[in-house]
């Protein structure tokens, strides 16, 4: 598995992984890094039942970068929820990696987020009295890394997002754009197979989204990071490789992007005085 080869994000490639594989395996087939098979959620409220979720089947494979569109109250946020095994679906079956967590009691799946996933919000959610460096620490007092390990990897991966020169700074005393640059970081500290990022740009003016955008599309073709990304905004959908959208529970659409956009070169272009056509609705 990645994220015990306890060598920072470098390592995130799913060729480096051994976790035991289930049936995905067992066909002959390599192992999704997602795949999930007719997942219903049902919340219920007093006597109501809300379907959120009416049988969703989708299968990501290691390296993909998937935009997640929809309409405000489609079941993005639910299905992101199960994703990220920080909820239980009704029915339905979820392999993450290999490995079946529709079941797992909360404990187990503390344990698979931590090992498996990082999570970027649009809000960043860095604590405020803490340090860049000290915030991307922080996933790490859950393993049994040494302080000089955590700040070694910590270390690194801000390096990676371009914030080298910015480790001792307090969130305030980042821009936005870097802030969230930190919460990459964090989400990157445990070598994850699978990004989750939830509306990451929705803070950001139109060129630090693109800023962001650029990091996300390097992180996933130089380190084959597997990125699933809710966005609201169809100008940073087209930043990914393939766009799932849902309605009303289900998932209605699935389309691979030929050329996706390129954030990098669109930086590189980009006017001094700057133009609108990104990220702004
Ligand atoms: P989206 O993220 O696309 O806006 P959600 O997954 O938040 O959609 O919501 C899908 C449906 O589930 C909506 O009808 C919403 O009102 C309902 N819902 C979401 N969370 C809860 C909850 N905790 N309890 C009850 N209903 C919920």
């Amino acid at each position: 598995m990645a994220a015990e080869a306890e060598a920072g994000v470098a390592d995130a490639s799913p060729a480096a992984s051994s976790v035991a594989l289930d049936r995905p395996q067992a066909n002959g087939d390599h192992r999704p890094v997602i795949l999930v098979e007719n997942l219903t959620r049902i919340y219920e409220v007093g006597d109501v039942k809300v379907p959120a979720l009416r049988g969703v089947t989708l299968r990501v494979e290691p390296g993909e970068f998937v935009a997640v569109r929809g309409p405000s109250g489609s079941g993005k946020s639910t299905f992101m929820n199960l994703l990220g095994c920080l909820d239980r679906p009704t029915s339905g079956s979820y392999y993450l990696a290999g490995e079946d967590v529709s079941t797992y009691d909360s404990d187990r799946r503390a344990q698979v987020r931590n090992r498996y996933i990082g999570f970027v919000f649009q809000g960043f959610n860095l604590l405020s009295r803490t340090t860049a460096l000290e915030n991307v620490e922080v996933p790490l007092y859950y393993s049994n890394a040494t302080s000089q390990d955590r700040e070694t990897k910590a270390r690194d991966v801000l390096g990676i997002v371009g914030l080298a020169d910015r480790m001792n700074h307090f969130p305030s005393q980042l821009s936005g754009g870097q802030q969230q640059r930190v919460a990459i970081a964090r989400a990157l500290v445990n070598a994850p197979e699978l990004l989750l990022a939830d509306e990451p740009t929705g803070n950001l003016d139109s060129r630090t989204s693109v800023e962001i955008m650029a990091i996300m599309q390097r992180l996933n073709r130089e380190r084959g990071l597997t990125i699933l990304l809710v966005t609201h905004e169809p100008d940073i959908a087209e930043y990914a490789s393939r766009i799932i959208g849902f309605r009303d529970g289900h998932l209605v659409d699935d389309v691979r992007v030929d050329k996706p956009r390129e954030a990098a070169r669109e930086l590189a272009d980009w006017p001094a005085d700057g133009w609108s056509t990104a990220s702004e609705t």
